[in-house]
Parts: C-alpha cells; structure tokens; sequence
C-alpha cells in the first residue's frame, strides 16, 4: 500500500492543506482561511477537521504516516510549544503539538515554517538531489532555513537560520529585533519599500512619486519594474539590495561552505535587478565563493539547476558553489511540512 503523509501551513491569513505521497507525488491541496480572529481553538478545530477529512479521503488506499504542521514562530522542538509567535495570538505556552496528536491520533511534528520552507526547495526544489543547502526567503523581512544532509538543522533550540537579522550595517537601521543594522531592513520587501519613500521624500525620484500616485498597488513590484524600464534611481535600490544580500551570503558562505543556496520568497524574483551586484559583492568578500563559483553564475537563475547537477558528478575538487532562485514559491513550506512528518528511515 503506498504511504502519504499530510502537510500543513498554518499562516496569519491562509491555512493550507496537502497531502502527499512518500515519494512526494500532490495528491491534493486544499486551502481554507484563517480565522485568527476566532481564537486559538477555532483554528486548530478547524485545522484538525481538515486533516482528518483528507486522511480519511486516502486512508481506504494507503497507509497514513502523520502530519507535519509549519507555523510562522519560534517553536520549542522538544515539548512541540511555540515560544513566540506574532501572527498566531494565544498559541504560546500552550502544547499545540500534544492537543492536535490527541486528536488525530497520529504523528504530528511542529515546525517553524521557513524551516519547511528551506526541506521542501532540497525535497523536490531547486536543490533536489543535493544534500547540504541554505535557503533565504526574501519577503517582507528575510527569513531562511538551513539543510544539512537532507535534515533540518535546528541548532540548539530551534533558532538556527534567522538570517533576516544578521547585522550587515553596524550604524545602521534599527530593525524590530533590536539590533541595528539587520539585514531584512536592506535586503526585503520592506527594505526597497523604505528605500522608494526616502527617495520620494528627497525629491530625487519624480518617477517613484508619479508611480505611487497612479498606482493603488504601488509596491516593490512597481521599484522592480521602474528598474527593468532603465529608471536610474530605481536601479539602485536594487543594486543597494543586491550589495547587501551579497554581504549577507558571502558571510554564509564562508561559514557553511555548502553546495547550494537557494533564494526564494516574493522579492526573489527581482534576480535580474539585483543578482549582478550581489554576485559582484560575494567575489569581493568571500574567498570560499571566489575560489568555488561556477564560471558563469549570472545564468544561474535558469540554468544554477544544471550547473548545480552537474557539480555533483565532478571531482570533489571541482564542485562549485551555486546560488539559484527557488523553484517552488508558496508550495515550498506545504511539501517540507509533508516531508517532515515521514518518520526517518
Ligand atoms: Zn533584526
């Protein structure tokens, strides 16, 4: 009987639902709302009828090995708590993990959602096949999860990979963690949000001010595609932001030495505008990427797959850093969290 396990993204807005194959085939997706609003039970009431109506659904075929539940916090790996979570109020200090397992009756893991994000890319992504890879997911902050033979790594606590705040300007903005100078205050959505108004502000950017005001939607999308037209200013926005998440993974490079780092999230999309200046800034600042970047990486957002499959029959001595966009936008976290609940071996 084939197996299939059951993966969910609990966010602030969707919760969303899929079950999936042991050998990662969709088998269905469902998405509903998230009522916060409602209150903690009613989520997980709503989200334990969900799962138990979709293992029902494939249960008469195949064997149901439990579920895997990615959720936007600091989840405590051991008790199955969330130590902090902003967009789910009344879920911390509470077992979430233990209530639903009582209710379904099965597996249930608990996993904080970039995490799932960055085990979906090396599951069936970008980094298919290859072990050990980074995944940086540039939303409105940056937030990132980090593989290391084909499992999560957490590290103490469940806190490893926030690379949204990582200080990369020492004297420079204050971010909501406390710290100064955060990446995702240069690298985001945000960031290029914050960037367009004080250009705005200045007087520099007529094309910005005209843009925000025909544009009800007026957003980084709209930066991105003043940039793409030859708009200066705009230009560089994205080249400040590609300096900066160059100096960002040029830190990680040095650090992990791995085979691959993906870049996913919304604003990843914007690689044309911002991946010359942040390849440029990881040749300058990380000899571990200056001494294993692949010849030619600006292809990297179409062809990084091969060059990165093909590093993989190479000589050891020979296999090459490949930095390349996600492949599987917002269903990333949805198959990491199927993923997750497969028990080991
Ligand atoms: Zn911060």
């Amino acid at each position: 009987m084939p197996e299939f396990s059951i993966g969910v993204d609990l966010g602030g807005t969707n919760l969303r639902i899929a079950a999936v194959s042991r050998d990662g085939g969709l088998l269905e997706k469902v998405t509903l709302g998230t009522k916060v609003a409602l209150g903690r039970d009613h989520v997980i009431n709503e989200m334990c009828d969900a799962i138990q109506r979709l293992s029902s659904k494939y249960k008469s075929t195949g064997i149901f090995l439990g579920a895997g539940i990615g959720i936007p916090g600091i989840i405590d790996m051991q008790t199955g708590m969330l130590r902090k979570s902003a967009n789910l109020p009344g879920f911390e200090d509470y077992p979430v993990r233990r209530e639903i397992e009582r209710r379904l009756g099965a597996r249930v893991v608990l996993e904080n959602d970039a995490n799932l994000a960055a085990l979906g890319e090396q599951w069936l992504g970008a980094a298919r096949g290859i072990g050990n890879v980074a995944v940086v997911t540039l939303g409105t902050g940056i937030g990132g999860g980090i593989v290391l033979e084909g499992k999560i790594w957490h590290g103490m606590n469940g806190m490893a990979g926030e690379f949204g705040h990582v200080t990369v300007e020492p004297q420079g903005y204050l971010c909501g963690c406390g710290n100064h100078g955060c990446d995702e205050r240069y690298a985001s959505a945000s960031a290029i949000m914050r960037m367009a108004r004080e250009a705005i502000a200045s007087g520099e950017a007529p094309s910005f001010a005209q843009a925000a005001s025909s544009d009800p939607e007026f957003g980084a999308k709209s930066i991105y595609d003043l940039a793409i037209q030859g708009d200066e200013r705009a230009r560089q926005i994205f080249r400040s932001f590609g300096r900066y998440l160059g100096i960002l993974l040029a830190g990680l490079i040095n650090t992990l030495n791995l085979d691959m780092y993906v870049i996913g999230g919304g604003v990843s999309s914007a690689w044309d505008a911002y991946a010359p200046k942040m390849f440029e800034e990881l040749r300058a600042r990380s000899l571990v990427y200056a001494a294993t970047a692949p010849d030619h990486p600006l292809g990297s957002s179409s062809s990084g797959k091969e060059e990165g499959a093909s590093s993989q029959t190479e000589s050891r001595t020979e296999r090459k850093t490949v930095i390349t966009l996600a492949l599987l936008g917002s269903d990333a976290g949805l198959y990491g969290a199927a993923r997750v609940a497969v028990p080991a071996g």
